[in-house]
């Protein structure tokens, strides 16, 4: 279980997203990604082996630009360290990316079921399952496919999703994993640790198991379990 780190605004994501992962280095982590919907709406995922550095020497002369994207540092569980194996994963129209911390404990059943269907796999991970689920219960609402999505999947996770159709758009939930919510103005931080995120605001959520959030750049909405919309509180960083 490493570090996570989601950017929705108006300013360059892929700076904010960086130095985010790298006040999370401290976890320790076997490789690092990053997932960006470029300004002209093109998914754009970069993974490496190695440290954050030497995934920002890898992406120089690359297209990083876009205001909204995930960041990952991974802790392999499934799955040698390498860069296939690295976070962001996506599904095979390239359509959603996503990044998880935690286990998906059914993940061989669902791999196997999906690859009936004529999924193709590239990784031995196991939360690229994620993905191709995502791609297979996709009903062109990209809420309500996260939530079929959720409803199959068992085990802990913090999972932050991306959908190059809904550009706007950044979903995330957790069980038994952490992740939090900054609160900024005409921008929005996902991390799985305040550290990532408190030299950009300090206005956190915190999110508890289950619960759901729909996060654009002026907006975060949140739904319980049962899908019902909550309210929740605002926790002031002092420290
Ligand atoms: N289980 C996932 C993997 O092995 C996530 C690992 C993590 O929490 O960093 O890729």
């Amino acid at each position: 279980m490493c570090g996570i780190v989601g950017y929705i605004g108006q300013r360059k994501a892929y700076p904010i997203l960086i130095k985010g992962l790298k006040r999370l280095e401290y976890r320790g982590y076997d490789s690092a990604g990053v997932a960006l919907i470029s300004d002209n709406r093109q998914l754009n995922v970069y993974k490496t082996k190695g440290k954050v550095s030497e995934l920002e020497t890898f992406v120089t002369q690359k297209d990083i630009s876009g205001s909204i994207g995930i960041a990952h540092t991974r802790w392999a569980t499934h799955g040698e360290p390498c860069s296939v194996n690295a976070h962001p994963h996506y599904s095979s129209s390239e359509r959603f990316a996503l990044i998880h911390n935690g286990i998906i404990e059914n993940y061989m059943t669902l791999k196997k079921e999906l690859i009936e269907k004529g999924h193709v796999f590239k990784s031995e991970t196991d939360t690229e399952v994620v993905a191709h689920l995502a791609e297979e219960l996709d009903d062109g609402d990209f809420l309500s496919t996260v939530r079929k999505v959720l409803a199959k999947i068992e085990g802990s996770y913090s999972l932050v999703f991306m959908d190059d159709s809904d550009p706007d758009t950044i979903i995330c939930t957790k069980k038994d994993n952490p992740l939090i919510i900054g609160l900024g103005k005409g921008e929005n931080f996902i991390a799985s640790d305040i550290p990532a995120v408190i030299n950009r605001t300090r206005q956190i959520y915190i999110m508890n198991d289950y619960e759901l959030a729909v996060v654009k750049k002026d907006s975060i909405t949140f739904y319980d379990h049962d899908d019902k919309e909550i309210t929740k509180e605002i926790h002031e960083v002092t420290w």
